[in-house]
């Protein structure tokens, strides 16, 4: 196989631990209700979780957004979607009646009496999203050594704008880019072909020189294969629901992945 001279990384739970990063959020919020209410943190987390969630699929028409541009709501408790397309300004104008339901209700579920805390409380979990960014276990170093190695790197991430950008000002991270494309700004997301077209073309590459490596078979893998384009696919659990396929090579975590992308191109010849 070629050098592959065009990175294509995914974002989350490829660089960036944003698992990690909300659940500590969720936390942060559970500890101010545990220090004006004395209701156990951690239980007013769980709660929280299962509350916004709830809310972000009753509105029946976030479904085909959320799966369009790939979108949570733990993006829509703290993000405010700046420079989204069009086809998302119904969502931006009903995030804040979504955040002040969604703690409120929270709130209410656990019997806190003081609904007014919900505003304080939804300006921590948004503060602990912004700041608390953390790079997964050999994140640094692989785009470090891919820059080094002259390779041109371009994140392609499903999410909001201002988060994403964040998230990779914080991290370091962006300085490393020659590109990125989030979908919620371009229209379109992981898997559909255009978003590896899209990241591909915007650091003058070509799709026979370009890997994609990510951590969501169907939004990372599934996108890759669709432009042809192998992957590298990072996941925690033996993909025995998976048929091998040629051009997918399943690695264990972020620090396994580029020994895996040397032997690819050894192996390919
Ligand atoms: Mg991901």
């Amino acid at each position: 196989m070629k050098r592959r001279e065009v990175v294509i990384l995914d974002l989350d739970g490829t660089l960036i631990d944003e698992r990690g990063t909300v659940d500590r959020a969720f936390l942060a919020a559970g500890q101010v209700v545990h220090e004006r209410a004395g209701i156990e943190a951690d239980r007013f987390a769980r709660t929280a979780r299962v509350t916004a969630q709830r809310l972000w699929w009753k509105a029946t028409w976030i479904d085909p957004l959320s799966d369009a541009f790939g979108i949570s709501a733990w993006d829509g408790l703290s993000e405010d979607f700046e420079k989204a397309v069009p086809a998302l300004d119904r969502l931006r104008a009903w995030l804040p009646a979504f955040r002040q339901a969604s703690w409120r209700l929270a709130l209410e579920k656990i019997g806190a009496a003081d609904l007014g805390l919900a505003e304080t409380i939804s300006a921590s979990y948004t503060q602990h999203r912004h700041q608390d960014v953390s790079l997964l276990p050999g994140a640094a170093d692989l785009v470090k050594v891919l820059e080094h190695e002259q390779r041109r790197l371009v994140v392609l991430t499903n999410g909001p704008g201002d988060g994403q950008r964040r998230k990779l000002e914080s991290s370091g991270l962006l300085e490393h880019m020659r590109d990125l494309v989030i979908s919620t700004e371009a229209g379109f997301a992981k898997p559909d072909p255009r978003a590896v077209s899209r990241a591909v073309d915007c650091v003058g590459g070509r799709r026979e020189e370009a890997v994609m490596i990510g951590d969501t078979y169907d939004r990372d893998v599934l996108g890759a294969l669709a432009c042809k384009v192998p992957a590298i696919w990072i996941t925690d659990q033996p993909p025995r629901d998976r048929p091998e396929h040629p051009l997918v090579t399943p690695v264990g975590s972020t620090e396994a992945v580029l020994p895996a992308l040397h032997a690819l191109e050894r192996s390919l010849g």
